[in-house]
């Protein structure tokens, strides 16, 4: 919010201080919008079907979302009450944390990380407690687990992390979990779970039997292409799911979004191609930085990090002004979604001449 004007009325002050979220740039003419981790293939004929034949639009949508939910638990092997819905995932974190946590308490969460945490942390009234990456942009999970204490409600981990693309390991996750209080709710990230191909990676499904404090989030908006219709869940212990629904906005979730998702999920084989096919394009354009001189990490998600750091905002001007919109981070770096197969052309030869103009043991240029 502005300072520049007073409040008509009062306001919590760590909300008037607090900055709204900001939305990635549009692309500008004729340019591609690589700034918001968007699936750049449209709805599949099939989804775009049922969702345009959703017509009651009188009537409140199904709360329960039975038959999504039916779906999910299905596929994760867990019952209807093991699964909850929620427009986006990004709501499902607000409910899970304003369920847990509230004045006094902590929440813990690496940072960099996902730009979403710490404004949904502050609505509540808890604190952020933000445990630095490790250079490599990867999360530094003992010092994570060391940052809890006895005012930690909610300790969240982003695999792969937005905007890093970097991974969790199996390894890394369960020794991990087997520091944090099994009283203390952790919230595994996966909203990018489906672009994952390194082996190593952690993948929340399997350990849900083995930490009833473990909750796993996922969404339609990446993968499945649905983020203008709102939809994610979450699966974990039905008592912790019953929790977030009571902190949630009621009939959040539309009937369009749930019978859209249901039919992403019939179509599922067709839209793991495009993943495959994103994936693909991501190791592709990763290389081709690497080649051109750029030190990033792995990449796991549908982008890539490129650690601009002091240079970020001038290179994000730079490919603006290339007819590509990207994701800056001032002073860290730049996250760039990998996007129409057409723009990787352009891409290229704008982060070509900024790697070039990046000083000598700068930390995004590789040595030699
Ligand atoms: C995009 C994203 C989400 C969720 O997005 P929704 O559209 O709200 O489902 C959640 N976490 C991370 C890290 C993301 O990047």
């Amino acid at each position: 919010m502005s300072e520049a004007e007073p409040l008509p009325v009062k306001i919590r002050a760590e909300i008037a201080a607090a900055a709204a979220y900001a939305q990635g740039r549009t692309a500008g003419e004729s340019g591609f919008k690589l700034s918001s981790n968007e699936n750049p293939y449209p709805p599949l004929p099939s989804v775009l079907e049922v969702y345009r034949a959703q017509s009651a639009l009188n009537r409140y949508p199904a709360a329960a979302a039975p038959e999504l939910r039916e779906r999910l638990a299905e596929r994760f092997g867990v019952t209807s009450a093991h699964v909850h819905i929620g427009a986006g995932s990004v709501s499902l974190l607000a409910q899970f944390i304003a369920a847990a946590a509230s004045v006094g308490d902590e929440v813990v969460y690496a940072w960099r990380s996902f730009e979403a945490y710490p404004g949904l942390v502050t609505v509540t009234g808890a604190r952020s407690v933000q445990v630095p990456c490790l250079p490599d942009g990867r999360h530094n999970l003992p010092a994570m687990a060391r940052a809890v204490t006895e005012r930690t409600r909610v300790v969240i981990v982003c695999t792969p992390n937005n905007p890093t693309s970097t991974i969790v390991t199996r390894d890394e996750f369960e020794t991990f979990m087997a520091a944090v209080p099994s009283d203390t709710l952790v919230l595994l990230d996966e909203a990018y779970y489906e672009f994952v191909t390194d082996p190593q990676a952690v993948d929340g499904k399997p350990l849900l039997p083995r930490y009833p404090n473990l909750v796993v989030l996922r969404t339609f908006s990446k993968a499945y292409g649905l983020a203008a219709l709102r939809v994610g869940y979450a699966v974990g212990q039905p008592g912790i799911m019953a929790a977030a629904r009571s902190a949630a906005i009621p009939l959040s979730v539309t009937d369009a979004a749930q019978a859209a998702a249901v039919a992403s999920i019939e179509h599922e084989d067709e839209l793991m191609e495009r993943v495959a096919r994103i994936a693909l394009q991501r190791d592709r354009t990763r290389a081709a930085l690497i080649d051109q001189g750029w030190a990033i990490p792995e990449a796991q998600g549908n982008f890539v990090w490129l650690p601009t750091r002091e240079a970020t905002d001038a290179a994000a001007d730079a490919f603006f002004d290339g007819g590509i919109s990207v994701r800056p981070f001032h002073p860290d770096g730049i996250r760039v979604s990998i996007g129409e197969p057409e723009s990787v052309e352009k891409l290229l030869k704008i982060s070509g001449e900024i790697v070039r103009g990046l000083p000598k043991g700068h930390p995004g240029k590789r040595l030699g």
